[in-house]
């Protein structure tokens, strides 16, 4: 017997699994009634209990299981939401509530994309279907510092669009009609609230955190530091943050993602002023909190692309200065 089971984060498309109850209600209501008719409702309340190994079995695909091997056809059978069984053989559709033909199609996994900015669209547009048609099951929100949790709406809406070329008229009213949150509780409230189409997963952005903490003006001047209360009160938010499951944290060093609106235009993102000895008190939160607390530095990953060799060289710089004490806060 080749069958055997997974549990991976897949096929959780609201729908389809609704669609899927739909039908096992439908099954259960129709034994319900042939036993009625035979009046035995006792027996019948049995019969309908009775689940079927699959609520959803896809047949024929050709399938990719997420470890890496090549694909190979097999059938597929889903319970709960979750794959309970991969098999080469195929596996009865009587078995299934629903039955789907993908011969000449691929199963695989959902991928997470680990880097979007979808952080506006999600107050217009929830479903994200752009991604979710494309395959994508969970998306991060809250990259390169620019998460929409602390700061008001006009800065928020400054600090993203022109980095995002997003144009300011549409996230702007967008932010001031839905903002009502200035903490991670309530963002998190908010995203629990929205007809989401993936799952959704973010940072705290360090340029969103800074802005309120030392208002928008403070937090792009290169002159000015946090007083000891903001920088306290940013570790507060940071600790309650990852309380409420945000990731982590995102920050930024490219200078050259700029404020937008008319207030501080043109100014580079408030994480870039940050001197180290504020990232090293951030740090010491997400060390607290464990290993596996991300810090993601946004020039790093541009200079993978090669068109930010210069910041990714500085980054290695002020890493090395501490004497690789913080190589690990550093990785991408
Ligand atoms: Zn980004």
């Amino acid at each position: 017997m080749t069958e055997r089971s997974v549990a991976y984060d897949w096929l959780r498309d609201g729908e389809q699994i609704d669609e899927v109850a739909q039908i096992v209600k439908t099954v259960g209501a129709a034994s319900g009634s042939m036993a009625r008719g035979h009046a035995m409702a006792p027996t019948a309340r049995r019969v309908a209990a009775v689940p079927l190994p699959y609520d959803l079995l896809i047949q024929r695909g050709s399938v990719f299981d997420g470890t890496g091997a090549r694909p190979r056809i097999a059938d597929v059978g889903v319970r709960d939401g979750r794959v309970v069984a991969i098999s080469d053989r195929p596996l009865l559709s009587t078995e299934a509530a629903k039955v789907m033909d993908a011969t000449g199609l691929w199963v695989m996994p959902g991928f997470i994309d680990i880097h979007t900015h979808y952080d506006a669209e999600l107050l217009l547009e929830p479903g994200l279907q752009e991604s979710v048609r494309h395959g994508i099951t969970t998306c991060f929100v809250g990259s390169c510092s620019i998460s929409m949790i602390y700061s008001d709406a006009e800065d928020a809406s400054d600090i993203f669009t022109r980095v995002e070329s997003i144009p300011r008229e549409y996230v702007l009213p967008a932010l001031r009609e839905k903002k009502t949150w200035n903490d991670a509780a309530g963002y998190v409230a908010h995203l629990r609230s929205l007809p989401l189409g993936p799952n959704i997963a973010s940072y705290m952005g360090h340029s969103d955190l800074r802005a309120a903490a030392m208002g928008l003006g403070r937090s792009v001047d290169p002159k000015a530091v946090p007083s000891e209360a903001e920088l306290r009160w940013m570790e507060r938010q940071l600790e309650d943050g990852i309380d409420h499951g945000l990731l982590g944290m995102s920050g930024m060093t490219n200078p050259w993602d700029k404020v937008d609106g008319d207030r501080f235009r043109s100014s580079a993102l408030p994480s870039v002023y940050a001197r180290w000895s504020e990232y090293r008190r951030l740090h010491k939160v997400l060390r607290r909190r464990g290993a596996g607390r991300v810090f993601p530095l946004a020039s790093a990953a541009a200079a993978v692309s090669g068109l930010c060799r210069w910041c990714r060289l500085r980054d290695l710089r002020r890493v090395s200065r501490r004497r690789g004490r913080a190589a690990s806060e550093a990785r991408v």
